[in-house]
């Protein structure tokens, strides 16, 4: 992927996601106490490759630690087990370690961090384990955070500080440095720390390391404490003594206290707490799932899993992450699982197969959304509101909507309206599809809803000044097709068969459907609108496996509940006008004119619809002005309701 694309990737795309809050099958709770927080938990899986231990704090980070064994790769927990008197005095989140000294013998090290470092030992699987004593003059923040193989009996170890805990007597100084230490006897001694990472303007902290399939050469994940950038990433090709200047990583990685396991496959899977301010899971336990190739080129990944639907905006995942034998994965963490309780220690139990299925990776048909803005986009030509001032100094770009479907089969590419964005929408199709080099063919076959500036504008760059296209299949009402046919510019395009019309039958049944890719069956519903120019339609597409609803503009969907029915029969995803919220984008209106439901009114036809299909219906056409793009207690709300808004760049599979 060349840089140009990586940059502009890193900020707009979100990748597929699936969801597994409500999947409670695979949930486990590991440790629970009516009134009393328990955080933080970190595991190790022993060399048996069934016996996990996890050690949590009761209390966020400070607090006494709890030591719990699961002897099943973590489906049944032990109660909790005896531990020595100074893991009372522990101050900061614990972490657990394997080690291998140069004779060959086993340890398990476990860290407690502030000032200074302590560490416990145990020689016998975690039964007995030493006093907390301290490894050197030093102290730090969520020490040690990860550590690394470096050679034989030789381990590296790193935590991050702002000055406070470095040394005894540490003041604040606003400047955060990631700190590495090494050891040379399998991990009972440790040198003085070194600093391996710091940027002066942002706060990188809590690393997570992750070494190459090669081993050639290791990544360190780094969390962005002032939450002005993305996280970032650092690469080191010499065993971790070295390493590059850290840079930001993709939206899709942006989270906290990042923990990795590779999958059998070869496949990355790193969890951690979702920060990304722009997404629908923000302060959930999410994982991000690609390879190590990703890493290094800036690649937003393959796909995103919610783990688990934190109720609190931020506390939660800090997370272990284990590969059983089998090809499993278990991972642990804290969270405020339950409105209005204390955290508490669950672990979920996954494996990639499962949720590539879950995915349809294996479908035919893919399905992505390229735009989900209203016809002028965002930011809005003059609108000088914080929607869209905040927006041009971000570089913040919302398009109109639209969708791409791409053919795995045959690499067609069916786009579904002709935006004033097309040229950056098309290339973000191409870019997730793959399908490059297409000359004067970027797609190959086109649906248009209807004549309004969002839907068909785009058709300009079709035209001779332009890509020039040749007799791409456009789908159109009668309507919409003698529009384009009798009025200029658009005439030239069918004129020069740059475009080849393809006037969809007028019949008395309510839809009329048609095949614009071999495979895929799309149907159209006509739809009431602003109809000055054309007719407008709705389009229900199926797949193979599944079908999608698109109805980007319809005035309201009171009086039209049969169509409204009809709309959504047989639909696993439904994109729906969502223009605007309730109407306070629009003070002084008369909303009864205003032709597009509202979104309130549509969550309240919908509520029992939704609670039946979570996430299936979808806003999408948001106007600018609209809270749900930005807006966390309204997109918290609206989440909660079992609906969605579109993503830009998610997946669907048909
Ligand atoms: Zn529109
Ligand atoms: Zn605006
Ligand atoms: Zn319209």
């Amino acid at each position: 992927m060349i840089a140009s694309t990586c940059l502009s990737l890193l900020f707009t795309v979100t990748i597929p996601q699936l969801d597994l809050a409500q999947d409670t099958t695979r949930q486990v709770t590991i440790d629970r106490e009516a009134g009393q927080y328990l955080g933080h938990p970190t595991t190790v899986l022993l060399k048996d490759g069934k016996t996990i231990l996890c050690v949590y704090p009761k209390g966020h980070g400070k607090g006494e630690l709890v030591l719990k064994k699961s002897e099943d790769g973590g489906k049944t927990w032990s109660d909790r087990l005896p531990t020595p008197t100074s893991w009372e005095t522990s101050k900061e989140t614990p972490h657990i370690f394997p080690v291998t000294d140069q004779y060959g013998v086993d340890r398990l090290v476990l860290f407690s961090s502030l000032y200074p470092i302590r560490m416990s030992v145990s020689e016998d699987n975690g039964n007995d384990w030493s006093e907390l004593t301290p490894i050197g003059k030093y102290g730090g923040i969520v020490g040690m955070s990860d550590m690394i193989e470096t050679g034989v009996g030789q381990y590296t170890a790193f935590f991050h500080d702002d000055g406070r805990f470095i040394t005894k007597d540490g003041t604040n100084t606003g400047l955060f440095h990631v700190y590495a230490v090494d050891s040379v006897d399998g991990g009972l001694t440790w040198s003085a720390p070194r600093v391996v990472a710091h940027l002066p303007d942002v706060h990188l902290c809590e690393p997570g390391l992750i070494r190459s399939p090669d081993g050639s050469k290791y990544a360190m994940l780094l969390r962005e404490n002032s939450r002005k950038k993305n996280s970032h990433i650092s690469f080191s090709k010499d065993n971790g003594k070295s390493w590059s200047t850290p840079i930001e990583m993709p939206r899709s990685l942006t989270g906290d206290r990042h923990q990795a396991v590779y999958a059998t496959d070869g496949r990355l899977f790193i969890t951690f707490r979702d920060t990304d301010q722009e997404s629908s899971t923000l302060g959930d336990w999410v994982a991000w799932v690609g390879t190590f190739e990703d890493l290094e080129q800036g690649n937003v990944g393959e796909y995103r899993v919610r783990l688990s639907d934190n109720h609190h905006a931020w506390d939660c995942a800090y997370p272990g992450v284990e590969l059983l034998p089998d090809g499993t994965i278990f991972t642990a963490t804290y969270g405020h699982w339950d409105e209005g309780e204390q955290p508490y220690i669950r672990g979920i139990h996954l494996n990639l197969e499962e949720l590539d299925g879950m995915l349809a990776l294996d479908s035919r048909f893919h399905c992505y959304v390229l735009g989900r803005a209203q016809d002028g986009g965002l930011p809005h030509l003059g609108c000088e509101k914080s929607c869209c001032t905040d927006a041009r100094q971000s570089g913040r770009k919302e398009y109109p909507a639209c969708l791409g479907i791409h053919d795995t089969k045959s690499g067609k590419l069916l786009l579904i309206e002709a935006t004033p964005a097309i040229e950056s929408q098309v290339a973000l199709l191409h870019e997730l599809t793959g399908e490059h080099d297409r000359a004067r063919q970027p797609f190959d076959a086109l649906l248009l809803t209807h004549a309004h500036i969002g839907h068909y504008a785009g058709l300009i760059h079709l035209g001779r000044e332009v890509a020039s296209t040749t007799a791409i299949p456009t789908y159109v009402t009668k309507r919409m097709g003698d529009f384009l046919s009798n009025n200029a510019p658009w005439s030239q395009l069918v004129a020069l068969n740059q475009i080849d019309l393809q006037v969809l039958p007028e019949t008395d049944r309510l839809a009329t459907s048609f095949t614009p890719i071999e495979g895929l069956e799309v149907e159209a519903f006509k739809v009431p609108h602003r109809d000055e120019f054309s007719d407008t339609v709705a389009f229900k597409i199926h797949g193979p496996q599944q079908t999608v609803l698109f109805v980007p503009d319809i005035d309201r969907f009171e009086g039209h509940e049969r169509l409204l029915d009809r709309l959504l029969e047989g639909v696993d995803i439904a994109y729906i006008d969502a223009t605007f919220y309730d109407g306070r984008e629009l003070p002084g209106r008369d909303m009864t004119k205003i032709p597009h439901p509202m979104m309130v009114d549509t969550m309240q036809h919908l509520s029992q619809y939704a609670s039946e299909h979570d996430g299936a219906i979808r806003f999408i056409h948001l106007n600018h002005t609209n809270p749900a793009f930005s807006d966390p207690v309204i997109q918290h709300d609206i989440k909660n309701r079992g609906f969605r808004v579109a993503q830009q760049g998610e997946r669907v599979g048909l």
